[in-house]
């Protein structure tokens, strides 16, 4: 007898969606992408085994078809209880609050349900304004934190870091020589640890820093990996060729990955943003769906004359070479399966 979907809950709903993403994977609709991109093989295998009845209720149970903001920063006015690390001033705070609230309220009605914070640069190494946010809301947000790679045992900090919740950690050359802004024991030890504990190595970087992260990839090809804002290839408004193949080029290495977001802020840097479709287009042929996240970078992404929902529209909308199925790893799945594993 045909099925009304009319009559199906919601739950039977996502363990039918559960079931056909991991039966299109195990038919070779999405692996066959996935040769493009050098997936990650184990992903796939994972999919496959989990394609039986028992396991689609399995899978049904943790899924949440919603999208994932991979890239997100709050912060409270009130610096009584979470005051500004040193050299930093509240009129710096701009906008002056942004709470999980504030977050919400833009992207909830759009359909994005998970987030991935980003420590704030104005805290410092202090991290529990991050954390409390995701104390707060169970199931909601992942985290990247912020600590000292010269610190005595960085290795151990991570490691308590992940029994709250952080997956990753935020590293930048800060003002060390572009040739060397990796080197150091404390560094070695955190990509080190990375591998060990699948924790990600998450990159604020100009495109001149890449070269020095294919170096340490080569060196930890089992740490995870991910580059923030395209690595920020046309922030000073021309994408160039040459920044966009250093990017191409760390795709060869298999645990890196690409944030697509803060596109207010890269090329044009006008909304609907289509100066950065040509890019995408090759990083997509380099990385794969697989490797590639969206994310929006707000609240930077709401002020100044930019809004949320161009961002998302950019990915979900304005993409013709995108299958479903790509769309749906750049816009959830990616982001889940290095954030919210
Ligand atoms: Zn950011």
């Amino acid at each position: 007898m045909p099925i009304d979907p009319r009559n199906l809950s919601r739950r039977e709903l996502l363990r039918d969606a559960a079931c056909w993403t991991a039966t299109a994977i195990a038919t070779g609709e999405l692996a066959g992408r996935s040769a493009r991109g050098e997936e990650d093989g184990a992903n796939v295998r994972q999919a496959r085994q989990a394609a039986s009845p028992q396991e689609c209720e399995t899978m049904a149970d943790a899924a949440d078809p919603g999208y994932i903001d991979a890239h997100v920063h709050v912060w409270t006015p009130d610096t009584e209880s979470y005051p500004l690390s040193a050299g930093y001033r509240r009129e710096e705070m701009q906008p002056p609050s942004f709470t999980p609230e504030q977050l919400f309220a833009h992207c909830r009605p759009l359909g994005v349900s998970r987030i991935v914070l980003i420590q704030m640069s104005f805290y410092g190494f202090d991290n529990r304004y991050m954390l409390d946010t995701m104390e707060q809301h169970p199931d909601t947000f992942s985290g990247v934190a912020v600590i000292e790679d010269d610190g005595d045992d960085p290795a151990s900090e991570m490691r308590r870091l992940r029994e709250l919740g952080v997956r990753g950690f935020r590293i930048y050359p800060r003002n060390r020589p572009l040739d060397r802004w990796l080197d150091g024991a404390g560094m070695r030890a955190m990509w080190r640890c990375g591998a060990e504990e699948n924790m990600a190595m998450c990159h604020l970087v100009n495109p001149d820093a890449l070269p020095m992260i294919d170096t340490m990839c080569e060196e930890f090809p089992d740490t995870p990996v991910v580059i923030d804002h395209f690595g920020r290839v046309g922030i000073d408004g021309t994408i160039r060729e040459a920044d966009v193949q250093n990017l191409v080029r760390l795709a060869r290495h298999r645990r890196t990955h690409v944030k697509l977001s803060a596109f207010y802020a890269l090329g044009k840097k006008k909304a609907p943003y289509d100066d950065l479709i040509p890019m995408i287009r090759q990083l997509l042929d380099a990385y794969g769906p697989q490797r590639l996240m969206w994310a929006t970078d707000c609240p930077y992404q709401v002020v100044g004359g930019h809004e949320y929902l161009p961002s998302l529209e950019l990915i979900r909308d304005r993409l013709d070479f995108l299958s479903e199925g790509d769309r749906d790893w750049l816009l959830r799945r990616t982001a889940e399966s290095v954030f919210f594993t």
